[in-house]
Parts: C-alpha cells; sequence; structure tokens
C-alpha cells in the first residue's frame, strides 16, 4: 500500500510489550468498576468515593471557583458532573468536556410487580432502553435498586450478587413445545408483558387465614423479615434486574471482556480516570457520567437537563464572563460506544466504515439514521484538530458508523450538547453485541480510549 492511502491499525499489532502491559493493568481496573456499579445509582456511588480520594469537594450554588478548584456535583445519585478548574484562561481556553453515561438498558420492576400464578410468585417488568426482549429469558438476574420507605428515609437492595444469594430468571419454552413459538418473528417471540421475574414456590403454610397461605404471601413475608418493607413500599422504588455474572476475559489470548453494562460505562470509566490521572493543570475539564441516555436523555438526570448550562453559568460568574461565551470556545467528547464490526453479522456494515475491534478509540463523526437526521454531524475542523491531537499523543483511533445506510441508527448524548454551541463529536468504544446481556469489547480500545481523553484534556 501507498503512503498515501489510508488504513486502520490493530493496536494489537504495533503494541509493544509495555502498551500490552497497561492496556491488560487497565483492564483490570475497570472489570472492578463494572461489577460494582451496574445501574447508574451505582456506577455514580463509585465514582464520587473515587473522585473524593483524589480531593474533589461537592459543588455549592454560588461559591466563586478558582484555579486548582476540584469538585463533583452528584445529581441525586444518578448523574455526575466532575469540574476540574485550570490555571489557563477558561474565558480563552472554554472547557474541555468528556460527557459519557452510566445507565444501561435492563428490566425495571413495575411499581406493582407481584403477583401469583398457578403456585408460582413472579415480578412484572418494564424494560428500559432498547432489549431484544428474547435475549433475557434464561439468564440468572439479579436485583438492584433503591426503595423510598413512607418515613422519608431509603434502603438500598442487591439480591443476587453474592456468591450465596438467590438468583431471579425469566422462564422460556422448552424445544419441544416451541413449535408455534418458534416460527413468530424474532422479536415478537417473547413481548413486554412476558418479561416476568420468577421470584418463589413455597406457599405461606403457617399462615393464619387459609386464604393466605400463599406463594406471595411468603415472598412478602420475606421481603419485609430482610428489608421491613411491604407491598405499598415498591410504589416508591427503582428495582432493576441485571444479569448477576461478573465481567470475563473472553478469549483464549483475552483480548477482550464480556460483560453487561459497557455501554456505556466502558466511556463513563476512562472519562473519570484519565481526568483523576492527568496531572497537567492547564485546562478547565468537565467530566458527565450522564443518566437516562437510553431513553432519550430526557429528565432531570439526563442530558437534556439545564443543569449542564447552570453548571458553566456558575464556572463563567466566578471568572466574570458569560456561559454563552465559555460554550462558545468549549470542545466536547461524547464518550459513548459504537457499533463494533462483526464478522458474523457483516450484511449490517459496511466495511471500509466500520469501526473494529482493537483498532482504537472509534471516533464517530455523525450517529442518526435516514440520511443522518437526529445527528450533530461533527464539523470537519473539530476532526481535524482531534486527529492533530491524538496523532501527536500516540493515540490509535479510527472512524465508524452505526452500520450500512438505511439498515438502522441511533443516537447519543452529542446533539443536546452541540446544540449549545460547543463543538461536540462522539467518540468511544466499538461494542459488539451492544445492548445484550453480555456486551464485548476490546482491552485496547478501552485504553485508547483513556490515552485519547488524556490527550484533549492535557
Ligand atoms: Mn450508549
Ligand atoms: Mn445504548
Amino acid at each position: 500500500m501507498s503512503e498515501l492511502a489510508y488504513k486502520r491499525t490493530n493496536v494489537y499489532e504495533v503494541a509493544d510489550e509495555k502498551l500490552m502491559k497497561e492496556i491488560f493493568d487497565y483492564a483490570e481496573g475497570y472489570k472492578t468498576f463494572i461489577d460494582e456499579g451496574k445501574t447508574e445509582r451505582e456506577a455514580c456511588a463509585y465514582a464520587v468515593a473515587m473522585a473524593k480520594k483524589h480531593g474533589y469537594v461537592p459543588f455549592e450554588f454560588g461559591k466563586k471557583l478558582k484555579a486548582g478548584d476540584k469538585v463533583y456535583y452528584d445529581n441525586r445519585g444518578k448523574n455526575l458532573y466532575l469540574i476540574k478548574i485550570g490555571k489557563g484562561d477558561v474565558k480563552k481556553d472554554g472547557i474541555r468536556i468528556i460527557a459519557s453515561h452510566i445507565d444501561s438498558p435492563r428490566l425495571d420492576l413495575k411499581q406493582v410487580p407481584f403477583y401469583e400464578s398457578d403456585g408460582v410468585a413472579f415480578a412484572k417488568t418494564h424494560y428500559y432502553g432498547g432489549i431484544r426482549k428474547y435475549q433475557w429469558a434464561t439468564i440468572p438476574l439479579a436485583l438492584h435498586g433503591t426503595i423510598a420507605l413512607a418515613d422519608g428515609s431509603t434502603i438500598d437492595v442487591k439480591i443476587g450478587e453474592d456468591e450465596n444469594d438467590p438468583v431471579f430468571c425469566i422462564s422460556d419454552l422448552l424445544p419441544h413445545l416451541a413449535a408455534k413459538q418458534n416460527v413468530k418473528p424474532l422479536g415478537e417471540a417473547i413481548g413486554g408483558e412476558d418479561l416476568n421475574i420468577w421470584l418463589g414456590n413455597i406457599p405461606f403454610v403457617a399462615a393464619e387465614n387459609e386464604k393466605d397461605k400463599t406463594v406471595k404471601e411468603n415472598l412478602l413475608k420475606i421481603l419485609h423479615e430482610k428489608y421491613g418493607v411491604k407491598e405499598a413500599d415498591f410504589l416508591c422504588a427503582e428495582l432493576s434486574l441485571v444479569p448477576t455474572y461478573k465481567a470475563k476475559d473472553v478469549g483464549l489470548d483475552r483480548g477482550l471482556i464480556g460483560a453487561y453494562g459497557h455501554d456505556d460505562r466502558v466511556c463513563s470509566y476512562p472519562a473519570f480516570t484519565a481526568l483523576f490521572d492527568e496531572e497537567s493543570d492547564d485546562k478547565t475539564v468537565m467530566v458527565i457520567l450522564a443518566d437516562k441516555e437510553e431513553i432519550g436523555s430526557e429528565g432531570n438526570t439526563g442530558m437534556q437537563c439545564a443543569l449542564f448550562t447552570d453548571l458553566i453559568d456558575e464556572i463563567a460568574a466566578s471568572f466574570g464572563t458569560t456561559s454563552g461565551a465559555i460554550r462558545a470556545k468549549s470542545m466536547c467528547l461524547s464518550a459513548d460506544v459504537n457499533a463494533g464490526y462483526d464478522p458474523n453479522y457483516p450484511e449490517v456494515c459496511e466495511k471500509m466504515n466500520s469501526a473494529y475491534l482493537s483498532h482504537g478509540a472509534g471516533i464517530t463523526k455523525f450517529t442518526g439514521a435516514r440520511g443522518k437526521s437526529g445527528s450533530n454531524d461533527a464539523n470537519a475542523e473539530f476532526v481535524g484538530y482531534l486527529r492533530k491531537l491524538f496523532d501527536e499523543n500516540g493515540v490509535i483511533w479510527q472512524t465508524g458508523e452505526m452500520g450500512k445506510v438505511d439498515v438502522g441508527g441511533g443516537g447519543t448524548v452529542a446533539k443536546y450538547i452541540a446544540n449549545m454551541n460547543v463543538d461536540t463529536i462522539d467518540i468511544g468504544v466499538p461494542v459488539i453485541s451492544m445492548h445484550s446481556p453480555f456486551e464485548v469489547i476490546s482491552k485496547a480500545d478501552l485504553y485508547e480510549n483513556y490515552l485519547a481523553f488524556r490527550a484533549f484534556i492535557k
């Protein structure tokens, strides 16, 4: 190939012994993070604890910020803003923003979840985000979340993660009796109201009333004994079913990681670790771990919330300028996963414009669907700026679209930030089996994203 032509770089092909060690060591820290942060609340708490260790203190509205300040804003325990005020001129340079999200597709318990049918106790769920429903049957599930009690206190629930915990599951038909289900379209084989969780099978035989000798009553008794809660308390709860298993290396060479919830904790982790590890103190940096990306970035913990601009207002006020002036000079990496090229399903991807596993951080200039609709489509000049920055800093990167034209599409938080007059582009880790209970990523891409974020905020 001539030196005029472009070719992607396989990280593992060019990595020396030192880089290989860095890639593999870094992956271990990430695995701990996703095992401990399976919901946005848990991921947020993990990052807050790390932030405190690195000297970050709670942000206070109205309190003037100054160079060297390190603050965090924990938004309702589900959305985190980490802000480091640089020694450089924020009026001239704006803010370097890295925006990732920490919510992942899952099954949420309904508000009135429990019922009994033919001697089995179940819980009703309402799925969250874009899932392929059939993938969630016959896998072990754990229950994570928070219950707000009538007295104003809250309790955190986590059942199914400890080695000795029971787990939960959704049943599916046996092949012997599945002839009719087998000929349904894949998307209809298991419906939304079929995602019912098996909770118990032993009736409350000690009940005084005959009518209370039910499995559901026994279940309520167990919940009351363990957590002191009644059925009505679940009206005020956020409880989710997520896969129980831990992150694992995939493949004999251990180059990949399989886990639940890579999307998008695989970009969140490099975002906040880059911030904590980067010692240069010139730039003002904001790292965002957003919630609700998987359902449109809505609500007061999602990226469309005014909190984003409110915090920039506070930075602006501290330095005698306006939010608009700062945003005009700011840049944002929308750190989100993209679709990795899967040789098992080549028909959905266009080979030249796909992100390949182990070929580095994946830049997605535009997302969207049907002619880029719903995409911010980053400016060429901004892509050019990043190209120079990454190349100068030895970051291995590639570009990739989400699939062939008109095959599908997707969106990220990028457009909401770009709409605020900030140069924004999507960059992230290519994922295989995205939104499934067991997504796969490359350790090399995880690390190259970390290096990219380091270079961006340096
Ligand atoms: Mn995502
Ligand atoms: Mn997603």
